[in-house]
């Protein structure tokens, strides 16, 4: 349920609805908007009578919220969230469409750093590489650990780019917190309630990857694990989920984009390279999504792909990353 304030509500208006709401043992959550404010009722077992807050000074309307997903809604939040980084130099649900890149791991300084050079001169602003690697098999690479976080830190300072990467479960998520600007969630930890609980907790934005057997319902539903703990700044991330098809790794789900757009305020971002899980698929599917209108892409490239230690046969080469930075300009893509 919400509560919705009217224009003049005064502090003291807000708070009488909050204690009131707090007296009820349920928690009170406020949405400040641009055209109005709110107070989003949490934790509440069965139905609410309307009238325990219309009776209250400056409350213009109690609505109730009909979905599962509440925080992560546009019936409880109706303005875009926007996401600053450095100062609001970068802004990811801000109408510009952000470029993350780099390799799928960080395989070594000199690696890291070649990658990171040629993907910031094409106009990416983040640099992706996991240091903590969520691997099919227990006997392929998993990561250099802190050392790949330190590599990273490296990187940020060297290029100035900022740092995305994944925390693959609780005790990683506190380094990867210290180290990274955007702490990723993976497609097979979408659904890790304890490691969304703890990103959450976490004093940094959180990238959530759509798991990959995952109903778009679920996939919200992991957002509001991470903002129902106090972090509000999650981004979406669509990288294909499993289908019958052969001619790809995933299927991307493009009709999710515009279906996430209206039922949720938060940005989100298509990474094509999982989905594709082959190069020549990537730049047409990140053509695609940038013209459906989505925040962000997150891409993988590397420079020597056939000798990279993970998901190399998905990798651009830098070359081609700069071909799809073109093509996206084509399209008076806003970057
Ligand atoms: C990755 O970004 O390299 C990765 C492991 O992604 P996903 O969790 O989508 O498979
Ligand atoms: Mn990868």
């Amino acid at each position: 349920m919400l509560v919705v304030m009217r224009k003049r509500a005064t502090r003291e208006d807000l708070d009488r609805v909050i204690d009131r709401i707090r007296a009820h043992g349920w928690e009170a959550k406020p949405v400040p908007g641009g055209e109005r404010t709110g107070i989003g009722v949490l934790r509440n077992e069965g139905a609410i009578d309307p009238a325990l807050f219309l009776d209250l000074p400056g409350v213009r309307d109690v609505i109730p919220v009909t979905k599962p997903y509440k925080l992560v809604s546009r019936e409880i939040h109706p303005d875009d969230t926007t996401i600053a980084f450095g100062g609001g130099e970068v802004v990811i649900g801000g109408g510009k469409l952000v470029l993350m890149a780099g390799p799928c791991a960080v395989e070594s300084e000199k690696q890291a750093m070649t990658i990171a050079r040629a993907v910031k001169q094409a106009g990416a602003v983040f640099f992706r590489a996991g240091a903590f690697k969520p691997r099919t098999s227990p006997y392929s690479f998993q990561g250099l650990g802190l050392k790949g976080l330190e590599i990273l830190a490296k990187v940020r300072e060297e290029t100035g780019l900022f740092i995305i990467t994944e925390a693959t479960d609780h005790e990683v998520c506190d380094m990867v917190e210290e180290y990274a600007d955007i702490i990723q969630i993976g497609t097979r930890n979408m659904q890790n309630y304890r490691l969304l609980r703890r990103a959450g907790q976490a004093g940094k934005p959180v990238l959530v990857k759509r798991g990959m057997w995952a109903t778009v319902d679920e996939f919200l539903m992991a957002a509001e694990y991470v903002i129902s703990e106090g972090n509000d700044r999650v981004i979406l991330c669509e990288r294909g989920i499993r289908t019958f098809t052969r001619h790809s790794r995933n299927t991307l789900d493009l009709n999710a984009i515009p279906f996430i757009r209206k039922e949720s305020h938060l940005p989100i971002v298509v990474d094509p390279s999982h989905a594709a899980g082959r190069r020549d698929q990537v730049i047409p599917l990140a053509r695609a999504s940038a013209a459906i209108g989505v925040d962000g892409l997150l891409v993988e490239v590397h420079n020597e792909p056939e000798k990279a230690v993970s998901d190399g046969p998905q990798s651009l080469y830098p070359d081609q990353f700069q071909e799809m930075v073109a093509g996206l300009k084509q399209m008076n893509i806003e970057l």
